[in-house]
């Protein structure tokens, strides 16, 4: 999420065009994730998370639109930014048309420096849409504008104290809590709360959290609390 360097991923089926793309993020301090093929592409979203896509409008397979529209159907990536390229400004105004949902759109051929001016401009602003809605550790995601969770993209129902539990450890990865920090952050300082409760609540949000496999996130800190991670 806060990565120093931002993953881009770039789709596009000419390798000229991708080579110069990937070049020039890289040259920006970018992490490039590339493919040439559609598919592929969505594999690469949910493997590399990447922090924004650069997305060709006209492949071979699956079209940019269609990637489009699954990034942003999946509540996961939905609020990953999308730039998409084209060939003419008529195809814009079809993108634009079809409501995909991209974030941008760039006409070919492009400026490089107008285009990684976007790329910024795009980061800025999911920069701080994430901050306000949405939190992530790994392949858990926290909605807090509709107080959703979802794992590997599938939702999960949590209670409303498993809920608070897992915004407190989200909101700082790695960091242990003790149960009395929880307890004062989850259930507040002037409610008695037996600290064992803690332990209670810590076990609902692992079961909800492994409901449909996938490692425990949550590490026992012997002596110490909770941490995620
Ligand atoms: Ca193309």
């Amino acid at each position: 999420m806060a990565d120093l360097q931002p993953t881009v991923l770039v789709v596009e089926d000419e390798p000229a065009q991708l080579e110069v793309l990937a070049y020039n993020l890289e040259g920006e301090g970018f992490r490039v994730v590339r493919t040439q093929n559609g598919s592929e592409a969505l594999l690469l979203v949910e493997e590399e998370a990447p922090d924004l896509v650069l997305l060709d409008w006209m492949l071979p397979g699956t079209s940019g639109i269609e990637i489009c529209r699954q990034i942003k159907t999946n509540p996961a990536h939905r609020l990953t930014p999308v730039i998409m390229l084209s060939a003419r400004s008529e195809e814009v105004d079809k993108v634009r048309g079809l409501e995909t949902g991209a974030d941008d759109y760039v006409v070919k051929p492009y400026s490089l420096v107008e285009l990684l001016a976007r790329v910024r401009a795009q980061l800025r602003r999911s920069r701080a849409a994430a901050l306000g809605e949405r939190l992530s550790f790994d392949d858990i995601v926290l909605d807090s504008e509709t107080h959703k969770v979802f794992r590997k993209g599938h939702e999960l129902k949590l209670g409303p104290t498993e809920f608070r539990l897992l915004t407190t450890f989200l909101e700082k990865p790695g960091r242990v809590w003790s149960r009395e920090q929880l307890l004062d952050r989850v259930w507040g300082r002037d409610i008695y709360v037996d600290t064992r409760t803690v332990d209670v609540h810590i076990g609902r949000l692992r079961k909800a959290l492994m409901r449909d496999g996938g490692e425990d996130p949550i590490r026992t800190v012997r002596g110490a609390g909770y941490a995620l991670g």
